[in-house]
């Protein structure tokens, strides 16, 4: 069903396959690639459909039914990596055998250029609310039983709202809850919670909104999207992550992945710019891990201190900068993550290039 021009553009097409037993019915999709985890799929099943996207690098392989007999609530995902086979095991809500999985809905068993795919939502319920700082705040979304989502590292999502009768959607970047967790009892269900760190601007259009919504109310979320790989992180050896506000988020999982993930990486430097001490994101947690972790370095830098801040001031600076990005050996590999408002972006990405960094050694969070 692929169409001549996309099959020769894109990876080879997937297919799908199911079998059941009385009580199961499992879908089977073969990708036909190697590296594929559970990041990889999305499943959702609501309103009577059923539907489950697979990225495969810029494109979606789309299972989109409408199921012939009901099913339970919840159901399992398993990938089996090495063959690039991804098995989705639905629990039957009665032992009776099914003729058929169900009649095809929009795009079913298409490869399609992820772009084109649209943003597809699921409602996520508020599990909790809590201040960070005097304006931001951690907010945990629960996705439904009848989901699978997780958030590669470096992506984002759109939250959505209904605000006066129009549709808002906003761009946010989950974080993971690494810097809490010695605080905090181990949740059960982790894949199940989604946390954002969120700033309310008072005069904002869609902060202010999602700030009045009461434990218990519902968000929409969408699918993933960003342009951020995993790859970039091959053989990396000194990580510079350079975060204005906000701009922090990105930098969580980015954090937590290096220093567990990356065998040869040697070290791990943070350079956050705030307007003041106050709006600085989980100061004490990150102090904590630079003690902790000898890799970890932090470095804060203010643009509106008080006249007691003995720490580094101003806007990001070639001078700040050069003496910042010290490679730990003359030729290592190094990755440098920027993201903050638009003109910190910017201006910090003329300036890396300035210090004669490659394309390739930096990476720049945008919309
Ligand atoms: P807006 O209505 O956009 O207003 C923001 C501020 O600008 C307010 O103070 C408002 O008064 C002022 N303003 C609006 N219009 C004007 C104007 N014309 N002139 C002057 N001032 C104006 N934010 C986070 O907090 N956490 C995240 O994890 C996060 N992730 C993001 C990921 C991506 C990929 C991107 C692109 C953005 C991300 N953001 C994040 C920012 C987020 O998407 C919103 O832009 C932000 O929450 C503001 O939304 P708002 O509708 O409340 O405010
Ligand atoms: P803020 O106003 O508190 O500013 C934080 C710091 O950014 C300042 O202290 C300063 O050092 C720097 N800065 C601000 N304006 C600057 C300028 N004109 N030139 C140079 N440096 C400047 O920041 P905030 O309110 O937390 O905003 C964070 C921004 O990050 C938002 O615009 C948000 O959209 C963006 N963001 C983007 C992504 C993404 O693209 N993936 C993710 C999260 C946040």
């Amino acid at each position: 069903q692929v169409s001549d021009t996309l099959a020769k553009e894109g990876p080879s097409s997937p297919s799908y396959d199911w079998f059941q037993t009385d009580s199961l019915v499992t879908i089977v999709i073969y990708t036909k690639q190697k590296d594929i985890n559970l990041d990889s799929v999305i499943v959702d099943h609501q309103d009577d459909s059923f539907r489950a996207e697979t990225i495969i690098k810029d494109y979606s392989y789309i299972i989109h039914m409408g199921l012939s007999h009901e099913i339970q609530e919840d159901f399992s995902v398993r990938v089996v990596e090495n063959v690039g086979k991804i098995e989705i095991v639905l629990k039957k809500k009665e032992n009776t055998s099914w003729k058929r999985l169900g009649h095809p809905l929009e795009n079913h068993n298409l490869l399609i250029p992820k772009k084109d795919t649209g943003l597809y939502y699921r409602k996520c319920q508020l599990i909790s609310k809590e201040g960070v700082t005097h304006d931001t705040k951690l907010f945990c979304l629960m996705l439904p039983p009848s989901t699978h989502l997780q958030v590669p590292v470096g992506q984002h999502v759109y939250l959505k709202l209904t605000i006066t009768g129009t549709e808002i959607v906003k761009p946010y970047t989950p974080v993971s809850d690494f810097l809490l967790s010695e605080f905090k009892e181990p949740v059960l269900l982790n894949n199940k919670y989604i946390y954002f760190l969120i700033k309310i601007y008072p005069a904002g259009l869609f902060t202010p909104e999602l700030d009045h919504l009461h434990i218990g109310d519902f968000v929409s979320v969408s699918n993933p999207e960003g342009n951020f790989k995993i790859s970039q992180f091959q053989e990396l050896e000194d990580l510079f992550l350079l975060a204005a506000g906000t701009g922090f988020t990105p930098m969580v999982k980015i954090l937590n992945y290096a220093l567990t993930n990356i065998p040869g990486l040697r070290k791990v430097k943070l350079m956050f710019f705030n307007k003041t001490e106050d709006d600085i994101i989980w100061r004490s947690q990150l102090e904590k891990l630079a003690f902790k972790d000898k890799r970890f370095d932090i470095e804060f830098v203010l643009s509106a201190p008080t006249s007691e801040w003995n720490g580094k001031r101003g806007y990001i600076s070639p001078a700040l900068l050069s003496q910042f990005l010290k490679r730990s050996l003359d030729n290592s590999r190094v990755l440098i993550c920027i993201c903050g408002p638009t003109p910190f972006t910017e201006q910090g990405i003329r300036l890396l290039h300035d210090l004669n960094f490659s394309k390739d050694e930096i990476h720049s969070f945008t919309a």
